[in-house]
């Protein structure tokens, strides 16, 4: 490691942050990568249903107020060096042409990158499945595995209807033997891999990057910015350890702290009041999904394996031209451990859902939401621990994206039938896993607080690279987006800067 200055500050080891951090240090830029969260422990409580879903063991102590769908309440995020990648499913699809057409690029300026994304990821997939598939320049470096038999089970189900499912591009290794493989367990999506066989950032991007000048900087939470004739000129952070003040400063600044967090720094930075910067915090979107679950008069995986494998994109353009947006996607999801069930049961009804938990199968719809005005990240007039004002979140959903959802769920509905479901419930989620939108990007200053190389307007060496940039939403998981983005402004950066 050289004592030279850092020359490029990342402020968040998302998927956004991890990869700009990778293709920076890569171009030879010495880099700091500053996290608030710690490294993932990777002991036998990553795989507990009760330690990660119930008691979180990597809860942040920074709340945020959420108002919303069911009112007022208050979440704890996780937080980790990795991000939310830490704790994803890996579903790793590209967006379709057509969701570029609000975009300041159209999907060929993206295309390369996330070619790039997808062999940095070791994304395990097959082209020209998807029957809605973008064009593409180069295949996936790793293929798809067979399914596991409730995957089967839809597969089946969903060909007798006419309907063409396929294999999930999934960010896990299946087949790399120079790391740990994948062993299909049934705690993958919302845990951290005790194994180390997800492909998060931590276990790809950061590791590659040990080859390159990049320092990771764990436990450290950046509170503001401070800017002086356009330009940042210090990071402001606390040591989450000691409380203690610590700056940082460096040419190029990347903000990636995730689309509820990078508003809430620049609202503390006071940067909305620069011109033309009431929309910071503002569009911001979540995808309005909904958890379809079908009752079997059978056990459902006996065996408890891995089996989030299958992707519906047929319905995909369905509605485009009435509604202008993408209905979504239809995906294998895993069932909830009892415990887990149980605790989250209305009162009365937890051991019974244990019970049955064995028997059901689950479908996820994800549903493209709008980006609205009204849907923001603001600040509220309290503290933390730490002293730092309280992000708040305000989103609610249109008609049309409930419109959007439905069409799903009732997709999914006759799917988990036919496959010899006897019932079925919906759940619709109220998470932010998925939120994205609340510093768009865009050609004209009125409507977009970064420019088309997500530089924010106004502060010459300050960029955005999460996934607070995507005016829309799509229809599909954001991460393989987000980190593709990451790569493509950190070529434009490298060309100014390097
Ligand atoms: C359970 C779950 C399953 C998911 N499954 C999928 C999937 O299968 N496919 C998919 O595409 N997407 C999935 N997602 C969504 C995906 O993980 C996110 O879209 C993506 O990780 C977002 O990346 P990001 O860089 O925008 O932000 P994040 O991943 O949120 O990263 C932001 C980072 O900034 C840090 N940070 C925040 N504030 C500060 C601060 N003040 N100082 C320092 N650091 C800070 C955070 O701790 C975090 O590490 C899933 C998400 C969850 C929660
Ligand atoms: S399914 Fe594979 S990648 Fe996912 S947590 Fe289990 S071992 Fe890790």
């Amino acid at each position: 490691m050289s004592s030279r200055p850092y020359e490029a500050i990342v402020i968040g080891s998302g998927l956004g942050g991890g990869a700009a951090a990778f293709a920076l240090s890569r171009s030879g830029f010495r880099t700091l990568l500053l996290e608030r969260g710690g490294w993932v422990k990777r002991d036998v409580l990553d795989w507990s249903p009760r330690g990660i879903l119930i008691d979180q063991r990597y809860r942040s102590r920074s709340p945020v107020d959420i108002e919303g769908e069911r009112g007022l309440h208050t979440v704890y995020p996780n937080e980790a060096v990795g991000g939310m990648s830490v704790f994803y499913g890996g579903a790793s699809l590209r967006l379709r042409e057509t969701d570029f057409s609000n975009w300041p690029i159209d999907y060929g300026a993206m295309e390369p990158y996330y070619t790039k994304a997808e062999h940095l990821l070791e994304v395990h997939g097959q082209a020209g499945a998807d029957v809605h598939e973008p064009p593409r320049s180069g295949a996936y470096r790793f293929g798809g595995i067979e399914l596991a038999p409730p995957a089967k089970r839809i597969f089946e189900a969903a060909k007798t209807l006419g309907h063409r499912p396929f294999k999930i591009p999934l960010a896990l290794n299946f087949t790399n033997k120079d790391r740990p493989v994948c062993i299909r367990c049934s705690t993958c999506d919302g845990f951290p891999c005790r194994i180390e066989a997800k492909n998060d950032v931590a276990m790809t991007l950061l590791a590659k990057a040990q080859a390159f000048d990049l320092a990771v900087m764990p436990g450290m939470i950046v509170r503001q910015l401070e800017t002086r004739n356009g330009r940042v000129v210090r990071v402001r952070c606390l040591d989450g350890t000691t409380k203690r003040a610590v700056d940082f400063s460096a040419k190029i600044v990347i903000l990636s702290a995730g689309a509820l967090q990078s508003p809430a720094i620049l609202l503390r930075s006071g940067l909305e009041r620069l011109d033309n910067h009431r929309l910071v915090g503002r569009f911001l979107m979540r995808h309005c999904n909904a958890v379809v679950t079908g009752l079997f008069p059978f056990r459902t995986n006996p065996d408890r394996t891995f089996h989030k494998q299958l992707c519906f994109t047929d319905f995909y353009e369905d509605l485009r031209d009435r509604l202008g947006t993408s209905v979504g996607t239809i995906q294998d999801i895993y069932t909830p451990a009892p415990e887990v069930l149980k605790h989250y049961a209305p009162f009365g009804y937890g051991s019974l859902s244990a019970l049955v938990t064995r028997y059901l199968q689950n479908l996820l719809c994800i549903a493209e939401d709008e980006p609205r005005y009204e849907n923001r990240v603001q600040l509220t007039t309290r503290m933390d621990d730490y002293g730092i004002a309280i992000t708040r979140v305000v989103h609610r959903y249109s008609e049309a994206d409930r419109l959007r959802r439905e069409y799903l769920t009732d997709r999914a509905r006759r799917i988990l039938k036919q496959a010899g479901g006897l019932y079925h419930r919906i759940y619709n989620l109220d998470t932010f896993s998925h939120a994205v939108g609340s510093l768009r990007f865009g050609n004209r200053a009125r409507d977009s607080v970064l420019d088309e190389s997500c530089r924010f307007r106004g502060v010459d060496n300050l960029f955005v690279l999460d996934g607070s940039f995507m005016p829309t939403s799509g229809g599909v998981n954001p991460s393989l987006t987000i980190a593709a983005n990451a790569l493509r402004v950190a070529d434009v950066i490298r060309a100014e800067y390097g």
